[in-house]
């Protein structure tokens, strides 16, 4: 059985080379991402051009994910390397400072709203909670804490308040920049750090649109707010990101789980695409196998729904980039295959409410699919939204997404059971057209003589939105063999 679940890959150091870039993708990465927190725009340029180049040379569809650095809070830089905080001993943050200037006193900080954000009481967690200070008061400029988790702090680690609340905008200058570099690369997807609400959502879709992008916008779940305003993120954006590793330092590690079963029934219901990120296998940063906490991290994911499975520094720095994503294929598959024994009963037929005619056709035609025990499902789509209405939806069987529109082809690498295949359906009888679907599916051993197949087209074919009708065909007869 063919994987379902994605797999999306970040790049860095350890997969630059065009060698690491083709192991890569022989591998059976989906879709690359691209941290632009780290690495200049003509780095990020050259690995786009590698990727395409790999992907084209071992004729699979891989695409390509930005994801904006954000706001994070950061300290500044300290005057002579790392220092030792030791419990109870006092140290202040001041955006005052010079950022050159940190001592085992005191360290600058990068974002100079923070003495207005934070309040006595507080707990302050640095470096992703290694360190924890507790805000006794604020004078001017300067936050005075007490080391309550003692441990060693170096240059510009991340700052966050447990239970969130620090009121940064999530759109920083820099992001602005880098969304004029994603428009460039023609990314598929624009990932939004540490979103607060659907409007920085909206704004940022309006600065990649502004700057000639067409990617969907994902938004990144790190801060406690936004587990507050998921129904509305959720609907502002294409698809979310449970951003395991600032979200929590957030909410703290022992909500994690609960919260991210919450994201995905969520994000199911609403029609929003789900990746799952960060520590996923991260022993395989040094070595070749996972551990097995890792592997049933990886399962549970695919059990509970998940789109994709994302990979940081597993592929962006580690040892086994290649040998990580064979084995988080390897799992995904494993667990798709116990899929139905989890699968939660269908909102989306239980209780129908469809709002437009593709919608009610690629849901029903699951249904009918799934009832019917056709092989695979066809579906003719000009943007895409078709593939996506279908794979909300559990089924194992296979979704090809049949489409001339290459950004098509590269934007359903996301979404779950979805396999693009470049197909033109204009100019041509109608007839014809599901003949040579039915040709190609069988040329790839898809399907077989017996088999049936799902094909869901337009009236109009190459119009958005356009899907209107289903038809279940028999391979031997529409072939006529
Ligand atoms: C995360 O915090 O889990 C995450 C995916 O974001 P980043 O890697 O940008 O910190």
């Amino acid at each position: 059985m063919s994987r379902q679940t994605k797999i999306v890959a970040t790049l860095g150091p350890a997969t630059t080379s065009p060698e690491a870039m083709r192991a890569i993708v022989e591998a059976g990465v989906d879709l690359v991402r691209m941290n632009l927190s780290h690495g200049d725009h003509d780095e990020h340029r050259q690995r786009a051009e590698a990727l395409r180049q790999a992907a084209r040379e071992a004729g699979r569809v891989v695409g390509i994910l930005c994801d904006l650095q954000g706001p994070k809070i950061r300290i500044e830089r300290f005057a002579s390397g790392p220092v030792e905080l030791e419990e109870g001993q006092p140290f202040f943050l001041d955006p005052g400072l010079e950022g050159d200037a940190g001592t085992a006193e005191g360290v600058g900080v990068a974002y100079t709203g923070l003495p207005e954000d934070v309040q006595a009481g507080d707990l302050l967690l640095l470096a992703d909670g290694l360190v924890q200070l507790r805000v006794e008061r604020i004078e001017g400029t300067r936050i005075h804490t007490t080391v309550v988790t003692a441990g060693v702090l170096s240059d510009r680690k991340g700052i966050n308040r447990l239970g969130g609340g620090l009121s940064v905008r999530a759109l920083t200058d820099k992001d602005r920049r880098d969304i004029k570099l994603a428009a460039e690369l023609e990314a598929d997807y624009l990932a939004v750090s540490f979103p607060r609400d659907g409007a920085d959502l909206d704004e940022a879709r309006d600065l990649l649109h502004a700057a000639g992008g067409h990617g969907g916008v994902v938004a990144k779940i790190e801060r406690h707010e936004a587990v507050n305003a998921l129904a509305e993120i959720m609907d502002a954006a294409d698809a979310v990101m449970i951003a395991r590793g600032d979200l929590a330092v957030e909410i703290g590690d022992a909500q994690l789980p609960g919260v991210q079963k919450r994201i995905m029934r969520m994000a199911r219901e609403r029609d929003c695409v789900v990746i799952t990120a960060t520590q996923m296998m991260q022993s395989m940063v040094d070595n070749p196998m996972p551990t097995r906490a890792e592997v049933l991290d990886v399962a549970n994911a695919v059990l509970d729904g998940t789109d994709a499975v994302m990979l940081s520094e597993e592929t962006a720095v580690g040892h086994y980039p290649a040998e990580t994503i064979e084995a988080m294929a390897r799992v995904c598959v494993g667990a798709e295959s116990y899929a139905d024994e989890s699968r939660p009963a269908n909102h989306a037929l239980r209780d129908p409410h469809f709002s437009r005619v593709d919608e009610a056709i690629a849901k029903t035609a699951i249904a009918t699919a799934n009832s019917l025990g056709v092989a695979a499902i066809a579906a003719m789509t000009e943007s895409g939204a078709t593939t996506m209405w279908m794979s909300r939806i559990g089924t194992d069987i296979p979704i090809y997404a049949l489409s001339e529109q290459p950004r098509t082809r590269t934007r359903v690498t996301l979404y779950r059971g979805v396999h693009p295949i470049s197909f033109d359906p204009t100019q041509r009888e109608h007839e014809a057209v599901n003949r040579e679907a039915v040709e190609e599916l069988k040329r790839r051993g898809a399907v077989q003589d017996e088999d049936f197949v799902l094909i869901t087209k337009g009236d109009l074919a190459g119009v958005r939105g356009g899907t209107n009708a289903m038809k279940v065909v028999k391979v031997s007869e529409i072939l006529g063999d």
